[in-house]
C-alpha cells in the first residue's frame, strides 16, 4: 500500500492524520493537483460540505478529485465527506454539487442541527461496537443496490446506515477521526 491522503481545505483534518499516522499509514494533506496525484487513497474530512465544495474548485480540485474517483481511486468520506460523495443530497444549497461516486441519499443536517449533535454506540456487521460522533450528521436516507452497509445506528425503533462501502468508495455519516477507536479507518486502509 502506497499513501494516503487527507483533503486539507477545511475541517477536520489533523485528526484523520493523526489517525492513519498511529495505523502506521503513510498519511499526507492533500491541498493541490500535485498533491492528489501522489497519493494512492483519499480521506474527505467532516466540515462543512459546502466550505469544501467550493474550496475543492478555486483549489483546482474538483475536476482532478473527479477523475481520480471515475478512475477507481479508495475514498472515505466522513460527515461533510460522504455529501460530497453522495449521488442524492436532500436539503442541500441550491448550488451545492458533489461527485455523485455513492449510490446513497443523504439528508444534509438529518439529525437535527448543531444542538442534535451526539454520540451513540454502532454496531458493525459483525456485531461489535464502535462509538458515533454525529456532529450536523447528514442521515443516510436510501442506500442503491450496489451498497454494503457495514454499520447501523439503531434508535426510535428503527436503524440507519451509518458506514457504507460501494467497492472503492466509503461513507460515514459520524466522525470516527474524532474518538480513539480506529476500526472504522483500520478497515479501509485494510481494503486498500
Ligand atoms: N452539516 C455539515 C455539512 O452539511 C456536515 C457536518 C460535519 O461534517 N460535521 O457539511
Amino acid at each position: 500500500m502506497g499513501s494516503v491522503g487527507v483533503l486539507a481545505l477545511q475541517g477536520d483534518v489533523r485528526e484523520h492524520l493523526a489517525t492513519l499516522t498511529a495505523l502506521g499509514v503513510e498519511a499526507v494533506r492533500v491541498r493541490t493537483p500535485d498533491e492528489l496525484e501522489s497519493v494512492d487513497a483519499l480521506v474527505l474530512p467532516g466540515g462543512e460540505s459546502t466550505a469544501i465544495a467550493h474550496l475543492l474548485v478555486t483549489a483546482g480540485l474538483r475536476d482532478p478529485v473527479g477523475a481520480r474517483l471515475a478512475a477507481g481511486m479508495p475514498v472515505l468520506g466522513t460527515c461533510a465527506g460522504l455529501i460530497l460523495l453522495a449521488r442524492d443530497v436532500l436539503d442541500g444549497r441550491a448550488d451545492q454539487w458533489g461527485f455523485g461516486a455513492l449510490e446513497v441519499a443523504v439528508r444534509r443536517n438529518g439529525y437535527g442541527r448543531q444542538i442534535a449533535s451526539f454520540e451513540a454506540p454502532l454496531t458493525l456487521a459483525d456485531g461489535s461496537s464502535v462509538p458515533g460522533v454525529f456532529i450536523r450528521a447528514p442521515r443516510i436516507l436510501e442506500c442503491g443496490p450496489g451498497v454494503e452497509v457495514l454499520a447501523t445506528y439503531a434508535h426510535g425503533g428503527g436503524s440507519d446506515a451509518v458506514l457504507v462501502r460501494q467497492g472503492p468508495v466509503w461513507g460515514a455519516s459520524f466522525h470516527p477521526e474524532l474518538t480513539a477507536d480506529t476500526t472504522v479507518h483500520r478497515l479501509f486502509v485494510g481494503s486498500l
